[in-house]
Parts: structure tokens; sequence; C-alpha cells
């Protein structure tokens, strides 16, 4: 038996497609149809602006990497991206500063804690955290490139409008709201900085990183975004290369570890797919070579995650069949 040489990604990639067309949008109404009246849970209160979320929204999306969208329910409607920044923040940076060096600074162990842990950065070893995670997000806001807060913002906007296909605007009132309540995040940057875990002024990385959480996205946007990780970081509509392909396939792996914080485990079991989740409702799911799906419904369980967002992907996952786990033997014995 021969095999390829190895180190050449393209070799080795995760193939197969969609359903056809129809199955898929009947599959997602169907999704829709199904979780709508989910209603046990309640929407994220800590930041304020938030808190004023409509809790009967439910908006999904799924975009295939060639650029077909297939959606339901309100997945045009704005909220701000919150944590699902972390995935393409993280993306971003290793593709400007080369991914071993974000590896050895900011760590790619799952932490199995809260997404606001300062335990998880006193716990582990030498400071290191998880760029999914609010201690390695804003760490890694710290190495974006820019000698300035400017010249990072610069970056940090350009590059996630890049992977949304379009010009990505701050929702000001979330931004001034998440702001006038951040002592959490300023609290861990400082512990950051006191073990030199932290590369530009601390009060200035964290109210990046907030900035950058109080982008305004849709559901549809976040698809395209999942997308573009689907896709070997090609975008799937503008086809502009992002990041390089495996740089997107080791950026879906610190998803797994840490993408839905201390849940990271049961919804991995549930889906077989990296995710990631945000406080404000949204949540995004890739499947490698098929797509990506992003959900929009504020309602959270007690880890933070969204509720129709997680029974979305475990039920699209069964049904379009994306599970990355799922095998049949080769032979019926
Ligand atoms: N901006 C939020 C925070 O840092 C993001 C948290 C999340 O979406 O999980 O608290």
């Amino acid at each position: 038996m021969t095999t390829d040489a190895p180190g050449s990604v393209t070799d080795w990639v995760s193939t197969g497609h969609l359903p056809g067309e129809e199955a898929v949008r009947e599959l997602v109404a169907e999704a829709h149809r199904r979780f709508s009246p989910v209603q046990d849970c309640e929407v994220a209160r800590y930041i304020p602006a938030l808190a004023a979320a409509n809790p009967g929204h439910f908006g999904l999306c799924v975009a295939s990497t060639g650029g077909l969208l297939f959606e339901a329910g309100e997945s045009t409607q704005p909220f701000s991206i919150q944590s699902l920044s972390k995935p393409f923040l993280f993306a971003l940076l290793c593709q400007a500063i080369g991914e071993d060096v974000a590896r050895a600074r900011l760590g790619v162990n799952s932490t199995g804690l809260p997404f606001n842990s300062v335990l998880a950065v006193e716990r582990s070893g030498e400071g290191l955290s998880n760029p999914m995670v609010n201690a390695g997000a804003i760490a890694a806001t710290s190495l974006v490139p820019g000698d300035t807060a400017e010249a990072k913002w610069h970056f940090i906007e350009e590059g996630f409008s890049r992977f949304a296909g379009r010009q990505l605007q701050v929702d000001q009132a979330v931004y001034a709201s998440e702001i006038a309540s951040n002592r959490r995040n300023l609290g861990i940057a400082t512990l950051l900085e006191e073990q030199q875990r932290i590369w530009f002024d601390p009060d200035a990385a964290t109210d990046l990183y907030t900035r950058q959480c109080a982008l305004s996205v849709t559901a549809r946007d976040l698809a395209l975004m999942a997308a573009t990780l689907a896709n070997g970081g090609c975008q799937p509509c503008s086809g502009e290369r992002v990041i390089e392909p495996l740089i997107c396939q080791h950026v879906l792996a610190v998803m797994v570890t840490a993408g839905l914080y201390e849940t990271s485990g049961d919804w991995l079991y549930d889906t077989g797919l990296p995710g990631k989740s945000g406080v404000s409702g949204g949540m995004i799911t890739v499947c490698p070579g098929k797509g990506g799906l992003a959900t929009y419904s504020p309602p959270l369980d007690e880890s933070g995650n969204s509720v129709r967002g997680q029974l979305t992907a475990r039920f699209l996952s069964e049904r379009l069949g994306l599970n990355l786990f799922a095998s049949r033997p080769l032979a019926p014995f």
C-alpha cells in the first residue's frame, strides 16, 4: 500500500457535500418550526444592553462552501457578535504573527471552566489559557499587529469584514453598555499583566476586545463567516482567501476544545462538530468542507449558550449528516 507524503494539507482534507438543496431548505425550515416554541430559559442580563433582546427572535442560516444560503426566521436581525468573535480573531492573529507564536503565547488547551474564569488563568501553567475564553481572547487582542489601539482596531475591523464579505460596524449602544460594566474583564487583563501574558496596555486591550465583541452581525453574516472556516479560509461569496487552510484547520481544533466553555464536551458529544457560542444568543457550527450553520436566539442556558441554537445544531448535524465522528462499517455485517 502506498501513502501520500505527509505534510500536504490539501491531500488530507475532509470532503463530501451537503444533501441536495431542497432537502437542506426543508430541514432548515423544519428546525425553525420545531424549536421556535422552546421557551424555558432567559436572555443574558450581565451586560445591560443585552437584557433588552427579544427572547422570541430565532433566526438560522446554513451557508454552503459553494456560497448557497438556506435561511429561516430572523436571519437578518442584527445582534452583537460577542464571543463568536474569538475564533475569527484567533484566525486573523495566527495568519498575521504565525500560529506557533500564537500558540506558545496563548495556549490552546481546554480550560473546563466558565468563559470569564479568573481561576483558569491562575490554575493553568504559566498563565496560558485558550483563545476561545476571555483571558485568551484578551491576550490575543493584545498581540494584534499595530503600535496603537487605532491601528489594532483597523486590523480587527477589516479582518472580520473580510470573513463576513461586507463591512461590519460596531453597535455603539452595546459597546458603551459593556464598557460601563466590564470590571471582571479588566481584572482578568490585570492578572494577565502580572503573569506577563499580555502584550499591550491591559486596559486598552480590554477596550479593543470589548469593541470587537460589539461588532454587529446577523445569522446570515455568521453563517458565511463559519463557511469560510469550513472552506479552507476562502470566503464562499467573495472568493477572497482570508486565512490559510492549515490555520483554518487549527482554529477549528481550538474551537473544539473550548468553543462552548465548560460544556464543550457535551456539545461535541451531541454534534460532533466545532462550534462557538456567544452571550447575545449567537452560535456557529462548522462542518469542514461542507458549510457553516449560524443561529440567533437570545435565551441562554446556565453556561451562556443559546438553547435553541444548541437544539438546532444537534438536529441539523444529525439530519444533514455532518457529525465528523459518524461512520459505518465498510462491509455489511
Ligand atoms: N463580551 C462578553 C464578555 O466578555 C463575551 C462573552 C460571551 O459571549 O460569552 O463578557
